[in-house]
This record gives C-alpha cells, structure tokens and sequence, in this order.
C-alpha cells in the first residue's frame, strides 16, 4: 500500500512537470499568423486531412477557397458537401495527368487554376487556402516554384494554406511552418480492394 502510494506521488510529480512545461510553451507561443502546411508522403490522409481542415474554418464562418490539381474521373464527396457551404473549388478540368500524355494542355489546365489561386493568395477576405495535389505542379513543372513561393510569401498575413501531395519539393518544407509526412503502413487497394465512395473520394 506505502509503496503504490509512493508510486502514485511520483506520477502526480511527473504530470505536474509535464503541465508545467506544456503550460510555459502555450504561454510563449505569442506569434500570430496564418500558418502555411504542407501534408505529404505516400499513406493515405493527405487530402482528407486538407478537407478536414477546410471543414474546421468553415464551421468557425471562415472564408475558405479549395483548387483541386489533380482530379480524378469521379465526383468529389467534399465538393458536393462545402460548395453547398459557399466554398469556391477550383479544378483542373483534366483527368489524372498520366493517363492524358499531354504536357502542353495539362500545363495550360494547371495555370488556368493557379491563376485563380492568385487571386485568392492576394485576397484578404481568404482565410484559408486548399492546394490539394499542388506539389505534383511544381514537380511536372506546370506551375514555377518560385513563382508559388513568391505567391505564399506575399500572402495576406493572417492567411493560412494548405499543399497536399506526395513528394513535397524541399523548398516547400522548408518554407512551411508545419510539416507532416503521412507515411503507407498498408492500404485496402494493395489486398484487391476497390476504391470505395465516400471514402477514398
Ligand atoms: P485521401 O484523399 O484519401 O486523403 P491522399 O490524398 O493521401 O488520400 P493521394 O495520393 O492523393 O492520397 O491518392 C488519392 C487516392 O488514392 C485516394 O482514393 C486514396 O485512397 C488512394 N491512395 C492513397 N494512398 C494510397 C496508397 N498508398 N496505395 C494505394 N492507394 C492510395
Ligand atoms: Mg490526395
């Protein structure tokens, strides 16, 4: 009994440290800005993760815009659901670059929606911006690093953007305040499974 009540001190002693030291970090965490984050890797969760966060500012009122780089042939279960919530997407009318073949075409789909996210990156009533799939952009060379990262460096100060997409360019990371890397533990379509709706899109 003395000797789980020791046991039981100790651990009110480490959380209380632990607390501390959390507290005095919420406590510095002063700066105020709108964050830049970049979801990458091979495991699946990146895009929902950015729709997931889209979701988290529209239920606070905020203002979001979502542009879809790469679009598959089926519609879009979070598209049918936020524009109904006055969310603008804008999307490459284009299937999946690798089955299209035409780097001319796909280009000009790419620029006519960065386009449209330069407006939305110089607009102070965006709060937040989605780039779903933008990292393929700069790795196909449709859409300039510099000239994104121009883009996000001059953005509104409180905006924050989201860029999903494998393979995320070092100079993305390193530009971005948070970085996650979704890693591939396993995934349904590897076992024959086929892409269900409402789950993978
Ligand atoms: P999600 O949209 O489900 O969050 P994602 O954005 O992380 O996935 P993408 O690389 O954009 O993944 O691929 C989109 C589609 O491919 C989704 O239908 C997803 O389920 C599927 N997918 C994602 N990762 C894998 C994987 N490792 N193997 C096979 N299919 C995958
Ligand atoms: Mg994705």
């Amino acid at each position: 009994m003395i000797e789980q009540d020791k046991k039981d001190e100790r651990y009110k002693q480490r959380q209380s440290k632990i607390k501390e030291n959390v507290d005095k970090r919420v406590e510095d965490a002063q700066t105020e800005k709108g964050l830049l984050i970049v979801v990458t890797g091979n495991g699946k969760g990146k895009t929902t993760s950015g729709f997931g966060t889209v979701a988290r500012a529209v239920g606070h009122g905020l203002n979001c815009v979502v542009a879809q780089f790469i679009k598959g042939t089926w519609d879009c279960g979070e598209r049918n659901l936020l524009e109904g919530h006055g969310v603008p997407f804008y999307v490459m009318k284009t299937g999946f670059t690798w089955n299209t073949q035409d780097k001319a075409a796909d280009t000009e789909a790419a620029q006519r929606v960065w386009q449209e996210c330069k407006k939305s990156l110089s607009d102070e009533s965006v709060d937040l911006v989605l780039l779903d799939e933008m990292t393929y952009m700069v790795t196909y060379g449709y859409i300039g690093l510099d000239e994104l990262k121009t883009a996000l460096q001059n953005r509104p100060k409180m905006q924050s953007v989201v860029i999903t997409g494998r393979a995320a360019h070092r100079e993305l990371i390193e530009m971005a305040d948070t970085v996650s890397e979704v890693r591939n533990v396993k995934h349904a379509f590897d076992s024959g499974i086929k892409a269900l709706k409402g789950v993978d899109w």
